[in-house]
């Protein structure tokens, strides 16, 4: 194959997830996305996440819908010149730690934003982790036909609470009842909204330039309004700066109503003009591996178990990062020093699982896990390096898990220490006693590992609750220093499932007491693997 072709590959793709609150929007905006990329023939048809009818704890259930809405883990469709990766952030009560990871794994983010609400906990919270690479973030003000809080407003809250510059692409005209359509500021256009057109492509109704008579003949007094607004919005606010945008420091921020499927376009003709195509991932040696390098490469950062009742087996989501997949090649797992052949290799194409005949920088491809791989893993076409920026997050829920039957612990361990390299849940094991503490970042977790202990590895758990209230991975340069910190703090140290030294801590404020008692320390709020 030539190089020529591989970088027309890399150049056409955009690997993209979703940041959101709950209820904001994600799945509604993914199926119009999904509608534009005609993937799907009529929105409406994307299953997946809660339907609120199980008992949280009923993990069968669960897994049926599971096996429903990981059709939807990773999408590819076509959208203009662009091949576009729309990778699922696990919401709601299946939030988990790969929800975090996932965003290590994309390029960009869309932030959808319910415009009612504002910027809610966990837009906050995932930012924070599209933060450790700077990832490229786009905004989508959500439900334009409720009402909203004032636009202008809601840019500030973006701005103060989150940190980063908003640049409107796109300006409502009213909203709720009154909501006629957008301004967009970049094209000088505006475009009228009509409801009842949320199921499929509408053609644009378009009024170019702000001055135009048809727009005061289209929608009356709420021309003059716009026009007075857009004044005022040029001057208060930033106009788009790409390098800025590239940066994570700027957002291109435009407004429209999902459910109407308006404006879910214009956003997705910013993501295919501005956002990064797949961007070179840096390794152990602080090498850059960059997208157009011809030989193969790509890390793994998601482990899925028992994804459908069909194929009760699990798979590894690899994003390739250089060069090309193709059937039946022979790959290099760094970690454990072995070739592998990969036959069938999967994607995930809305529907069935699909076998993959080639995929490129910025795809995504599940690889068949009979147990040997782990979160992290490097695979290339022979060298030894390893890609790094896959990290373990600090769980924020804590339990201890005990046995029904005591003669079991060496089994509870094993089946711990492998489903923690699944990366679902984290387990630590203090260096005072002899408790077993489950960490996770989603509570669903904790009633999949009991189940899963139950089912592959014969034994039965429970859980009881402790006072815990996070986890720091902990280092030195000072050797001396971290033996005498090993002596003095070993009631909050704990080794974690890869025999890691972790200050676990009853309260924020016991964390931050300690890092100021031990300033020789440093406490990790991310590991890497
Ligand atoms: P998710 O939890 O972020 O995936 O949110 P959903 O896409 O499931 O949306 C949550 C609720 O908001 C659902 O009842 C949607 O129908 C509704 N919704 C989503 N987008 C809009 C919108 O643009 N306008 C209105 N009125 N409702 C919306």
């Amino acid at each position: 194959m030539s190089g020529g072709s591989l970088s027309n590959e890399v150049n056409k793709r955009r690997t993209f997830a979703i940041i959101s609150h709950p209820d904001a929007g994600k799945t509604t905006i993914t199926e119009k996305v999904l509608l534009h990329g005609q993937r799907l023939q009529k929105a409406g048809t994307v299953k997946g996440k809660k339907s609120g009818q199980h008992a949280k704890s009923d993990w069968m259930e669960m897994e049926k819908e599971r096996g429903i809405s990981v059709t939807t883990s990773v999408m590819q469709f076509p959208y203009r010149d662009a091949l576009v990766n729309l990778l699922d952030t696990p919401g709601h009560e299946d939030f988990s730690e790969d929800t975090y990871r996932t965003l290590t794994a994309v390029d960009s983010c869309l932030m959808v934003i319910d415009g009612a609400k504002g910027v809610e906990d966990r837009t906050i919270k995932l930012m924070e982790v599209t933060r450790l690479r700077d990832t490229p973030i786009i905004t989508f003000m959500n439900k334009l036909d409720r009402d909203i809080r004032d636009p202008l407003e809601l840019l500030d809250e973006v701005e103060s609470v989150l940190n980063i510059m908003c640049a409107p692409i796109t300006w409502p005209i009213g909203s709720g009842k009154n909501f006629k359509g957008v301004y967009h500021l970049m094209n000088d256009e505006t475009i009228l909204y009509k409801t009842g057109q949320g199921h499929r492509i509408q053609d644009r109704d378009i009024i170019k330039g702000l001055d135009n008579p048809e727009l005061d003949a289209r929608i009356g007094d709420y021309a003059a309004d716009l026009r007075e607004q857009i004044e005022l919005v040029k001057g208060a606010s930033n106009e788009f700066d790409k390098e800025l945008f590239l940066a994570g420091e700027l957002t291109p921020v435009y407004f429209g109503t999902a459910l109407g499927n308006f404006g879910v376009d214009h956003m997705l003709d910013g993501l295919v003009q501005w956002a990064p195509t797949p961007l070179p991932r840096e390794t152990d040696e602080g090498k850059q591996v960059s997208a157009t390098m011809p030989t193969f490469s790509g890390f793994v950062f998601k482990i899925q178990a028992n994804m459908d009742p069909k194929h009760r087996d699990r798979v590894a989501f690899m994003r390739i990062v250089s060069g090309k997949y193709e059937k039946g090649m022979k790959m290099h797992q760094v970690r454990i020093g072995k070739d592998v052949r990969i036959a069938d290799a999967l994607t995930f194409l809305a529907g069935d699982r699909e076998h993959v005949e080639e995929a490129y920088p910025g795809d995504i491809i599940g690889l068949h896990n009979h147990g040997t791989i782990q979160i992290g893993d490097t695979f290339t076409a022979g060298e030894k390096f390893k890609f790094s920026g896959i990290p373990n997050f600090a769980p924020e829920l804590f339990r201890r898990i005990r046995l029904k039957d005591p003669l079991k612990q060496k089994q509870l361990l094993k089946g711990l220490v492998q489903l923690s390299e699944e990366g679902a849940v984290q387990v630590f094991r203090p260096l005072a006693n002899n408790d077993l503490i489950v960490g996770a970042v989603g509570v669903l977790q904790f009633d999949v590992v009991v189940h899963r202990l139950k089912s592959e590895y014969n034994v039965d758990a429970v859980y009881e609750s402790i006072n815990v209230a996070t986890a720091r991975w902990v280092s030195s340069n000072d050797e001396r220093k971290l033996d005498e910190f090993r002596r003095k703090a070993e009631q909050n140290l704990a080794l974690d499932g890869g025999d890691n030294l972790t200050y676990i801590a009853p309260t924020m404020v016991n964390l931050n007491l300690a890092t100021e008692r031990y300033p020789d320390i440093e406490f990790h709020h991310t590991r890497e693997h």
